[in-house]
């Protein structure tokens, strides 16, 4: 017997990796929603949304995209938050759950949080998974399978909607825990946010280096500097928004990086051999144990 939908109508807005992956996992298994409506920014994503089938409807309007939804969640750069929030807010259903993907967690409940209408539940998530690829295109429906997805929700929130956000999440493959906001920000500081910041800066800092040597570097691109251009290929506007809005615990975890590799610098200077393996056989085990975990 097939479960029933979850909800009636879920509305995305924003529909790149993340959005029209939640749109073919929801399409994929019939229990998560009755309609999925989709909205996007620019005409050409709207086009593509409707030439791959993803959505039952595409609505040009946010605002008119959420009309009669049971469930809107916003899938756009955190930066854009706002002002999709306030534009779709008179528009939401009494009883509707808001929730979004956002990669920080007190900035989206900052900036979405004072404009959810009464009687709406603000349901903030984060699913741990995606790709360097952007885009309608890029999305596919396993892209959560096995992976945790962290909700965040603010103090006194409506645990029903809690448990139905967390069962959309269950019903797409991930595996759930709710965490404080600030909690989530410090932890993704340092397992996504510093490494997308230092490829990005390493990619860069290569990219300066004179014709003759940048030749080299593209030539003889070994497994190390090519794993960093695979994050560093990641969409520019939505690592934009990540770093400006979880600003100090990103400064906080660059920081200690900083003083980290100083002291592997001093190492390396004074021919510190043991102190060198013993950062190197610290690195191996954390990798072994992700493996383990089935996170790698
Ligand atoms: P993406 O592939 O670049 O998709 C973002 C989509 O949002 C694009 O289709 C873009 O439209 C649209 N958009 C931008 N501004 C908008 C606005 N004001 N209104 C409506 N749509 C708008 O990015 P993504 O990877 O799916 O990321 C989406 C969200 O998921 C972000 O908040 C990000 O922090 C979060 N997230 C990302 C990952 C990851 O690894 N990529 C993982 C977890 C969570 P156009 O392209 O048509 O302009």
């Amino acid at each position: 017997m097939t479960e029933a939908p979850l909800f009636q109508r879920i509305a995305l807005l924003g529909c790149g990796l993340i959005g029209s992956s939640i749109a073919r996992a929801a399409k994929a298994r019939g229990s998560i929603a009755g309609e999925i409506v989709a909205n996007d920014r620019s005409a050409a994503s709207m086009a593509r949304i409707e030439e791959l089938g993803l959505a039952d409807r595409v609505e040009a309007d946010p605002a008119e995209a959420v009309r009669g939804a049971d469930c809107v969640i916003l899938c756009a750069p955190v930066g854009a938050y706002a002002e999709l929030a306030a534009s779709i807010a008179p528009n939401l259903a009494a009883g509707a759950i808001l929730s979004d993907v956002g990669s920080t967690k007190q900035s989206v409940i900052r900036d979405v949080g004072p404009l959810v209408p009464t009687g709406v539940h603000f349901v903030p998530a984060h699913p741990l998974a995606g790709t360097e690829h952007s885009g309608p295109d890029a999305g596919f429906a396993t892209l959560f399978e096995g992976r945790w997805c962290l909700l965040t929700p603010p103090a006194g929130t409506d645990a029903d909607s809690v448990t139905r956000i967390e069962l959309l999440w269950k019903r797409m493959g991930s595996m759930v825990s709710v965490m404080e906001p600030a909690h989530h920000d410090r932890v993704l500081a340092i397992v996504s946010h510093l490494p997308h910041l230092i490829a990005f800066t390493i990619c860069g800092t290569a990219d300066d280096l004179a014709d003759e040597t940048r030749q080299q570097v593209l030539q003889f691109a070994a497994s190390g500097f090519r794993d960093f251009t695979r994050i560093a290929a990641s969409d520019p506007e939505m690592w934009r928004d990540v770093f400006l809005n979880n600003r100090e615990a990103l400064l906080e975890m660059l920081a200690r990086f900083t003083e980290d590799a100083q002291a592997m610098a001093r190492a390396v200077r004074w021919g510190d051999a043991a102190y060198i393996e013993d950062k190197i056989g610290r690195g191996r085990k954390i990798r072994r144990s992700l493996i383990e975990i089935n996170q790698a």
